[in-house]
């Protein structure tokens, strides 16, 4: 079995990443105590995903993987893209933050379309990494529904469902997000490898 750091500290995706990942082979071990999470100065969740995953590999001399994830909603120019945990400010909540969204596009007419994008980057203590993305297209809903998942989930409705994000199971959420999308990829290219 293949074995990675996982960077995360939000047990929400560790889990999510753990339900996909596990069946496919490849085992995620928490971040040890005393390795501090990086601060995330990078412009593109590529360059975020490789900050947080080379750290982790430096701190440990273990192969680490690291995910981010980011809501571009084209009304809003993309916003709030890479800004999208510290969207209404530092120390933000995930209720912050929805609020925030759904007042900047109060009035623009729906569809609100938008999608959610994650990178995962792998490093290895060789100093080799690589990255790996998923899309999920969808709209952002006037008002929120569900009280699954977590960030902006009650607020996302994909394109293929009628349902947001947070009135899926986890195991509907993984089959379509972005980040069930990315993990799939990351083990395409773990066998190719
Ligand atoms: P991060 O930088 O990858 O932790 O993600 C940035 C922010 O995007 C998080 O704080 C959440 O608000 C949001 N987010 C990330 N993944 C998801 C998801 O799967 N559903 C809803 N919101 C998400």
């Amino acid at each position: 079995m293949t074995a990675f750091i996982l960077a995360t500290a939000n047990a929400h995706k560790a889990d999510e990443m753990r339900a996909v990942l596990l069946p496919l082979g490849v085992q995620l071990e928490d971040r040890p105590a005393g390795v501090a999470d990086v601060e995330e100065t990078g412009a593109t969740l590529e360059e975020n995903a490789l900050l947080k995953a080379r750290a982790l590999t430096e701190a440990t001399g273990r192969a680490a993987i690291a995910d981010d994830t980011g809501l571009f909603v084209d009304a809003l120019n993309g916003r709030p893209g890479v800004r999208s945990a510290r969207y209404a400010g530092e120390g933000a909540s995930y209720d912050d933050n929805v609020t925030k969204l759904l007042r900047e596009l109060s009035g623009v007419p729906t569809p609100r379309t938008a999608r959610f994008v994650t990178v995962i980057a792998a490093a290895y203590p060789d100093g080799t990494s690589f990255c790996v993305e998923g899309v999920l297209e969808g709209a952002i809903s006037e008002a929120r529904a569900g009280d699954q998942g977590f960030g902006y989930d009650p607020v996302f409705v994909p394109d293929v469902e009628g349902r947001s994000l947070a009135q899926l199971s986890a195991r509907e959420k993984n089959e379509l997000s972005h980040r069930g999308r990315a993990l799939r990829a990351l083990c395409e290219e773990l066998a190719k490898r």
